[in-house]
């Protein structure tokens, strides 16, 4: 009877722990980034690197002084790093330098824009701003940088600090990809400040997130002659309103209504006298979708559409999708997987409360390339506190961000890294002792 109730003990004992253990029990091993990363020493040097590049906000591939500041922070961290890589990109490399290996992404671009906050640190270059919290994102991924080196024990293998160009419609991503330096890379994380996300919490989905983006641009041509004359002309103005209007007919008839779809011509450029009319006129625009066979469906379409459409009015159109200058985007989408990992992660390090699902953003990312090679996976990171203000959205004039969002974002870099590496372990050993139980 002794042994029978000292039995039934052990089991109700054994029964408790499997509830209390969590799902990733590597991530007890790893110390509390987020509390780490409150630390003055790692706060401020944050804020400072932030302020330092909002400062002197730097185009696409013209991320000079961003890229320095950011390779003398990695030698003061003893990081070695691939330099140049995408023109400005930086490559760090912490930890074994042996695979597997995991990267974190962010991005260093500012955008053409006249920045209209009126604080210590406001931009010293006119018509120039950092309104998407890019400078926000180098200076978390340092953050995380800092953390990581100083616990390069707590890992086996390597974590990658992509420090990207361009990502503001340049396709810094794809020049990253062709550069070769994540080809063994195992996954991929980014994240993004979001300014009414409150402070604290972050938010994702498994799937889709950002729509993918496609611009393009057509000559219509006819012949111009006398506007009181219509019969010796042929008339673009009038087929590239037809065009125009055919287009969004690929929306409203051709595409399945519960599948988010953006057709919108920007542009409309013909004659300048009101009694000629003129030989050609320009239009042009961009297209959005949530899914790569609609996305390249509806590219397939505009140029048929405006091809055909011209020619009903006897004109001639020639279609660029202007891959050059502005690479198509697909759509961003999240990884399951990953996404089952992350809301372990962020849960285990925020609070479950503060973990949050979002909506299907037409806006893109160019994150979305790095998806289509690697497993990849997107967040948002809240830095809303209302109790202070309402914070702008990206890319308004009067964007801020709230710099203590910064140690959450530091953290969560380096939490989803080191746990990931523990994961792929893990997973190694699993399957190596199951193949010698095999034998
Ligand atoms: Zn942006
Ligand atoms: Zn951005």
């Amino acid at each position: 009877m002794a042994l029978f109730s000292r039995v039934n003990l052990f089991i109700i004992i054994f029964k408790y722990l499997l509830t209390i253990t969590p799902i990733f029990s590597y991530s007890n091993e790893v110390p509390n980034f987020l509390d780490l990363a409150k630390e003055p020493q790692v706060f401020e040097w944050m804020v400072d690197i932030r302020r330092k590049i909002h400062e002197n906000p730097e185009l696409g591939y013209e991320e000079f002084e961003t890229s320095k500041l950011i390779r003398a922070k990695l030698d003061e961290l003893g990081i070695p790093y691939k330099h140049p890589v995408a023109v400005t990109g930086v490559i760090g490399y912490i930890g074994t330098g042996l695979p597997p290996f995991v990267a974190l992404r962010a991005d260093m671009d500012a955008l053409l824009m006249q920045e209209l906050v009126e604080w210590e640190h406001k931009s010293k270059v006119p018509g120039k701003m950092h309104a998407c919290g890019h400078d926000a994102h180098v200076s978390m991924l340092l953050g995380a940088a800092k953390i990581l080196k100083d616990h390069e024990k707590y890992f086996n293998g390597t974590v990658v600090l992509v420090f990207q160009p361009a990502e503001e419609g340049a396709g810094g991503a794809k020049k990253i990809l062709d550069a070769g330096v994540l080809e063994n890379v195992s996954a991929i994380f980014g994240l993004h400040m979001h300014a009414n996300l409150p402070l604290g919490e972050v938010a994702s989905r498994s799937g889709p997130l950002f729509a993918g983006s496609g611009f393009f641009e057509a000559i219509i041509s006819g012949k111009g002659g006398h506007a009181a004359l219509p019969h010796h002309s042929i008339d673009p103005t009038l087929a590239a309103s037809n065009v125009i209007l055919s287009l969004q007919h690929i929306i409203s008839r051709e595409s399945d209504p519960l599948d988010p779809l953006v057709l919108s011509v920007t542009k409309f450029q013909g004659g300048a006298a009101l009694n000629v009319i003129p030989d050609s006129v320009t239009i042009g625009g961009t297209f959005r979708a949530f899914s790569k066979k609609s996305f390249m469906q509806m590219r397939h379409r505009i140029e048929q559409v405006i091809i055909a459409q011209a020619g009903v009015y006897r004109c001639n159109a020639t279609v660029s999708f202007l891959e050059e200058e502005k690479p198509l985007i697909p759509p961003t989408v999240n990884n399951g997987d990953l996404h089952d990992y992350f809301q372990s992660v962020a849960k285990s390090l925020l609070g479950a409360d503060k973990v949050k699902g979002v909506e299907l953003i037409m806006g893109s990312e160019d994150f979305a390339l790095y998806q289509e090679v690697v497993p990849g996976y997107m967040f948002f990171l809240g830095m809303e506190d209302i109790s202070v203000e309402h914070l702008a959205m990206a890319h308004s004039p009067y964007y801020k961000v709230n710099e203590d969002s910064l140690p959450y974002g530091a953290a969560l870099h380096a939490s989803l890294a080191v746990n990931y590496l523990a994961k792929l372990h893990q997973e190694v050993a699993a399957v190596e002792e199951k193949y010698h139980d095999e034998l």
